[in-house]
């Protein structure tokens, strides 16, 4: 069965068409890719798919479940954003236990997600700290956190990575990556980034202008680049 189905999904902001009758499948447990140049479309694609935008025209499958025009909390999806999106007043833990407490969880099972998301995150000595005490790094572990107790089946990033320095970031993609390996969760990944892209992907849709220009593993889409732009995008030899 497919994760995430989208099937002929265009979307317009006013006159100005974003996304151009796209169509992706996503596999289960598969880590995509969607990679593109500022402007192409790759947020507004991921929050089509979080529930946060309405879609123009198409429709969106989640688990084989139509979601279009499902709330994002009812779609099984976490979102992590570049931006981290912390309550700044609250610990570490609480900002892990609030949307669990929210949707009504018992303490105890909270306490164990919790304990698990600390393990495979390794931030167990961070949990009374306030995100302002926090490493960039280790606030975008814990925003991976609030995605990881919500027991979600897909989870969206939105260039997690783009605020951190190249070691962080090299640091933080081998975490991303072990992550999958362990959770093998699917996982649809926004980068501009092409070393990002060629590292942590199963497959890629690379993005141009709204529309998909290829949609491959890695290894095809730099060694056999359907036209110029997946070229020099992507830095394919000549
Ligand atoms: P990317 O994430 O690839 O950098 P975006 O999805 O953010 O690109 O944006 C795609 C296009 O849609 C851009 O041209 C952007 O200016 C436009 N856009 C994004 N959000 C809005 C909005 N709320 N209203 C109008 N245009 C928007
Ligand atoms: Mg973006």
């Amino acid at each position: 069965m497919h994760s995430v189905s989208i099937k002929d999904l265009s979307l317009n902001f006013g006159s100005i068409s974003v996304l151009k009758n796209l169509n992706i499948e996503v596999a289960d447990g598969e880590f995509l890719v969607l990679l593109g140049p500022s402007g192409c479309g790759k947020s507004t694609l991921l929050n089509c798919i979080a529930g946060l935008l309405d879609i123009s025209d198409g429709q969106i499958f989640i688990k084989g479940k139509n979601v279009t025009w499902e709330e994002p909390k009812d779609r099984g999806i976490g979102m992590v954003f570049q931006s981290y999106a912390l309550y700044p007043q609250m610990t570490v833990e609480k900002n892990l236990s609030f949307g669990l407490r929210v949707a009504g969880l018992p303490a105890a099972e909270i306490q164990n997600r919790i304990a698990h998301a600390a393990e495979i995150l390794q931030i167990g000595p961070l949990l009374q700290r306030k995100p302002a005490e926090l490493s960039g790094g280790q606030r975008q572990r814990v925003a991976i956190g609030r995605a990881l107790v919500r027991d979600v089946d897909v989870f969206l990033f939105d260039e997690p990575l783009s605020n951190l320095d190249a070691k962080l970031r090299s640091e933080l993609r081998v975490e991303i990556k072990r992550l999958h390996h362990k959770l093998a969760n699917t996982m649809i990944y926004v980068t501009h980034d092409q070393i990002e892209a060629l590292t942590l992907a199963d497959r890629i849709a690379v993005m141009k202008g709204g529309l998909i220009q290829q949609l491959d593993d890695p290894l095809t889409i730099y060694n056999k680049p359907r036209n110029l732009f997946v070229a020099s995008f992507i830095g394919s030899p000549a």
